[in-house]
């Protein structure tokens, strides 16, 4: 049955009030809806490339995070401090710092007594480290409990994407994804 309905409504795009003849149009015509998913895909390109420089900010400040030296740049990075404040305090000889070359280098320790960095990031835990070495076997293991070469096993962990964990000069594999490849063992 065709719908005789008639609603007047506001594009979400032009902002011009039209007819629609279902409750779900959201635009006035294709012009409109055209261009709206084009400013949609546009700002989705940009939260993702706002996620990726954000990435590359936590990555950095990460690394800084496990330096013991740290140059001038890196102190006013990693504890939003200005230059004026650290050389000052390199003056007054509040700061540790050291001369490597032709640049200063303060240590970690003096200036963690006077700021606290304002971020603290962790890095995001690997995902193999939520992996618990009880529910796992290691690789000797599962050749032997299931009779496979080495060879047979490797190729079956890569095609499947295995997750594995190294504990030791042992490699660990979830006893889960085995079953599920070669069955129970016999
Ligand atoms: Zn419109």
């Amino acid at each position: 049955m065709a719908s005789s309905i008639r609603i007047n409504k506001i594009c979400q795009h032009c902002g011009n009030e039209f007819i629609a003849k279902t409750t779900v149009t959201k635009y006035c015509g294709d012009n409109c809806a055209k261009r709206a998913y084009k400013a949609r895909k546009k700002a989705e390109k940009i939260e993702l490339n706002n996620q990726e420089t954000q990435q590359i900010i936590e990555d950095s400040i990460i690394e800084l995070q496990t330096k013991d030296f740290l140059s001038v740049a890196e102190v006013c990075q990693l504890f939003k401090v200005s230059r004026t404040t650290i050389w000052r305090l390199m003056k007054e000889g509040k700061v540790n710092a050291a001369r490597i070359g032709r640049k200063k280098f303060i240590t970690r320790a003096s200036i963690n007594a006077l700021f606290k960095p304002p971020i603290e990031i962790k890095p995001k835990p690997v995902e193999t480290e939520e992996l618990q070495i009880e529910t796992c076997w290691n690789i000797g293991e599962v050749e032997r409990l299931f009779n496979l070469n080495s060879k047979t096993l490797y190729d079956a962990i890569l095609r499947f994407d295995v997750p594995k964990i190294q504990q030791g000069k042992f490699v660990y594999v979830p006893k889960e994804n085995i079953i599920s490849i070669f069955g129970q063992p016999k």
